[in-house]
């Protein structure tokens, strides 16, 4: 197989969209932007060995290196419409690249998001996606705008992946729900958009709740309170100890459920709005006058985990 095999391999198999003037097969995609719509543009790089254990099935690899983006679109309200891939493989392995797609597509039809072009290269293992998305003007969710006073909220529940991963490592066996979320996140899109005219502030949590909720805190001029004991736990983690499951709850990364902070007043709205989305949201805390996000035990008392999320360059 050559590269050239490879692309006309993903471009048979690519769903086009009306918008697409120009699609994969020129020297770049022509995308009609509708009039009166803001385009919301986002990239992730997923590298074998830092963001999926080597082991990992390509279609779940195929899967969660367009999750990841469109949970950033998701945490932005965006909604997602289109995407270039760029590949960089160790050799042209046609089933290797069937069984990304399998995945990768999969997750692309179910949201309507068209694959428009990428790149194809020789090298170690590594996926670069770039995903776009459109809002209305002005309604983008953004970090900056948490308003002390604020209740901060998460969607689905947290810990599942950082504890799958845990397990894997480990060599122990993994509950196939906790691997689910580990190799296939859910992107929270339908709850992004709904969450668009509610939310003040909103990220999509990919490095843990503290590391990622503190990013809202510094861009918004803020502090947050949570408290440990209200943090949703999926039924697999409920039996594990407070001890443990706050470590991966707070701290662990590859949740990709949305952290946002909306007025008190919404609440009663807020819940409404997700009745007809696949998560629910759970109230955790509240945003506060200072800095930094302290984090709360059993009887009021502060918690310090050993480490407060995941840092490439630590
Ligand atoms: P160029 O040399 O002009 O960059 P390429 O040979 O890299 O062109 O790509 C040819 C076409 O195939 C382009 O339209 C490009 O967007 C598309 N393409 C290449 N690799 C991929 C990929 N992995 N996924 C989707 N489209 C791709
Ligand atoms: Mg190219």
């Amino acid at each position: 197989m050559t590269e050239f095999d490879l692309i006309s391999r993903i471009r048979a198999r690519v769903r086009q969209r009306g918008d697409v003037a120009l699609g994969i097969g020129d020297d770049a995609a022509l995308l009609q932007v509708p009039p009166g719509r803001e385009l919301v543009v986002t990239a992730d790089t997923l590298n074998a060995g830092v963001h999926f254990p080597e082991a990992t099935a390509p279609a779940d690899i195929g899967w969660k290196s367009l999750a990841v983006n469109l949970s950033d679109l998701a945490a932005m309200g965006a909604a997602p419409a289109w995407c270039t891939l760029s590949l960089s493989l160790p050799q042209a392995d046609e089933r290797w690249i069937d069984a990304f797609l399998d995945g990768f597509l999969a997750l692309a039809d179910q949201h309507g998001v068209a694959l428009a072009g990428g790149d194809t290269t020789r090298g170690p293992l590594s996926i670069s996606v770039t995903a776009m998305g459109l809002v209305e003007p002005g309604s983008a969710l953004r970090r900056d705008r948490a308003q002390v006073g604020d209740d901060v909220w998460v969607t689905g529940t947290l810990g599942d992946a950082a504890a799958a991963l845990e397990a894997s490592l480990e060599g122990r066996e993994v509950p196939g729900l906790l691997r689910q979320r580990l190799d296939r996140p859910m992107p929270r899109v339908a709850a992004g958009l709904r969450l668009s005219t509610l939310a003040h502030a909103c990220i999509d949590i990919s490095d843990g709740l503290l590391a990622d909720l503190a990013h809202i805190c510094e861009r918004s001029g803020v502090g947050a309170e949570i408290n440990l004991a209200d943090l949703p736990a999926s039924a697999e983690l409920a039996a594990a100890s407070s001890a443990e499951r706050w470590h991966w709850q707070a701290c662990g990364g590859d949740d990709y459920e949305l952290c946002f902070t909306a007025s008190p007043r919404d609440r009663d709205l807020i819940v409404q709005a997700l009745d007809f989305t696949d998560v629910s949201a759970t109230r955790i805390g509240r945003i506060v006058a200072g800095q930094g996000v302290r984090a709360f035990g059993a009887e009021g008392k502060e918690w310090q985990p050993p480490r407060r999320g995941y840092e490439h360059f630590a």
